[in-house]
């Protein structure tokens, strides 16, 4: 019996919200299919004018270009836009190599370690790894791990262990 009265209860609000949905979107006037708009059009690669072929609520959902008649979904910007590449996120080679060869000259060379896991050490070490050579210890990770940049590139390895 308890059930059937809360079915009820939860039916009603529903259909309340969908009414008031309804009405909303009657009451749009701002924009509406025929205007023109400024998008960006994929084919001309440009933002142009467009006219709009369809809406959804208040925004409009494809255009046409006036330029080159496409009709293509609504973008109010290029795309890419705010994502543009950082340079020097990705170094090259010869980069990290000269890297290598200034911090190699910066720490010095006199105190060369031979890298052993149970050994620890310190961010600016220099350390003969057995496979990858002569490396520089670049940074400190936590108690068991260190970058190491070699002249093959920065390699991760475990101290203190
Ligand atoms: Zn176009």
């Amino acid at each position: 019996m308890a059930r059937e009265v809360n079915w009820n209860a939860i039916n009603a609000p529903i259909s309340g919200i969908l009414s008031d949905v309804r009405i909303m979107n009657t009451a749009s006037d701002s924009t509406k299919p025929g205007d023109n708009i400024d998008s960006w059009c994929g084919k001309c690669k440009m933002v142009l004018a467009h006219t709009i072929e369809a809406m959804v609520g208040k925004k409009p959902a494809r255009v046409s270009c006036n330029t080159c008649k496409s009709q293509h979904s609504y973008k109010a910007n290029p795309p890419g836009e705010g994502s543009r590449k950082t340079p020097g996120s990705a170094p090259s080679p010869r980069r990290s190599a000269n890297r290598y060869q200034s911090l190699l000259k910066a720490n010095g060379e006199s105190a060369v370690k031979a890298y052993s896991p149970a050994s620890k050490y310190e961010q600016g070490d220099v350390l003969e790894h057995p496979t990858f050579g002569r490396g520089v210890a670049t940074a400190v990770r936590d108690g068991t791990k260190i970058d190491v940049l070699f002249e093959s590139g920065s390699k991760i390895l475990i101290h203190g262990r």
